[in-house]
């Protein structure tokens, strides 16, 4: 009896995975096919200087039509784009249309040149020999030359410390990008060797934010992030910012910046030139 129900276990366990794994083969070769028909589009959700509230700058954050299956949350093909290398064309998409779209704008909006956007880079195209040849390509293409980008990176980039690293985060600051640490305190952070990256900004998780007010709150953390990020000449952005108990301790603290739903969703470009042009 314990044996049969064993095998049937495992044969369920089996069903779990091959349906899984079917999932995820339909799903690269979906991404593949909306890299073809240009099913992407970037969002822009605006980033707000804290104290006085105003706006600073965007995160471009991409989003999926699906013919059939509507829209497919970053949080679900992100992974998928980069375990099957396919984050590296994607990425490409987002940063040519995130260049181009700044061009536009600079046209028609004198204060974009104050502003920045910020571009999600993944470890695997931070990684790809050639990232650099392959900004350089995109800004010539683009003639981007103004110092409005952004990239947001992972500590999982950094995670080897090596001087190959530092000496690409340099390359890139030679370029006039600015370099943000995202989903800042999730990862596995040595806190010592920060100060040899030459980061501008460090965002913390929202994780961290969402907890504010909550009983597992931990303001400790939330402060000494900032306070190492102040001491070490860099700025400090809040992700995931909901309600105004959590802006009036983050402005309590000194963070600098803050996005989040209590400000703005992400925006369509559309949206995003509207609000540009209420002149926020
Ligand atoms: P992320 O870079 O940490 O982006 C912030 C995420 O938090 C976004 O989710 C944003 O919509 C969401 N968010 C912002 N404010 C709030 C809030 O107040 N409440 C809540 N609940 N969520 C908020 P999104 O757009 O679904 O993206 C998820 C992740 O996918 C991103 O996390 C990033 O890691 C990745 N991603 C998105 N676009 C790109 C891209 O163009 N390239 C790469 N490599 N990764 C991307
Ligand atoms: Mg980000
Ligand atoms: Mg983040
Ligand atoms: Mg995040």
């Amino acid at each position: 009896k314990a044996k049969q129900k064993g095998r049937g276990k495992y044969e369920i366990f089996n069903q779990e995975m091959h349906t899984q794994a079917l999932n995820l083969l339909t799903l690269e070769t979906d991404l593949r096919y909306g890299i073809e028909k240009q099913e992407f589009e970037v969002y822009y959700q605006p980033i707000m200087n804290l104290n006085p509230i105003k706006l600073v700058g965007f995160e471009a954050l991409i989003r999926w039509q699906h013919p059939d299956k509507g829209f497919i949350s970053p949080g679900e093909f992100i992974p998928v784009a980069e375990n099957t290398g396919l984050i590296i064309p994607i990425g490409k998409i987002v940063l040519e249309k995130v260049c181009q779209q700044i061009q536009t704008w600079k046209k028609k909006f004198q204060q974009i040149t104050i502003l920045k956007i910020a571009v999600n880079l993944s470890s695997k195209q931070f990684k790809n020999a050639y990232i650099l040849q392959e900004i350089d390509e995109v800004m010539e293409r683009t003639g981007l030359t103004s110092n409005n980008l952004k990239l947001e990176i992972t500590e999982t980039s950094l995670i080897d410390h090596s001087q190959e690293t530092i000496k690409l985060l340099k390359q890139l600051k030679q370029r006039n990008l600015e370099i943000c640490l995202d989903d800042f305190g999730t990862g596995y952070s040595s806190l010592s060797y920060l100060h040899r990256f030459p980061v501008d900004t460090l965002k913390i998780d929202r994780s961290f934010i969402n907890c504010i007010g909550q009983p597992e709150e931990n303001l400790e953390i939330i402060q000494s992030i900032i306070h190492l990020a102040h001491n070490l000449g860099m700025n400090v952005v809040a992700e995931g910012i909901e309600t105004e108990e959590q802006l009036i301790y983050l402005q309590k603290l000194n963070c600098d910046f803050g996005q989040g739903y209590l400000f703005n969703r992400p925006l369509t470009a559309q949206e995003t030139e509207n609000l540009l042009r209420d002149g926020c």
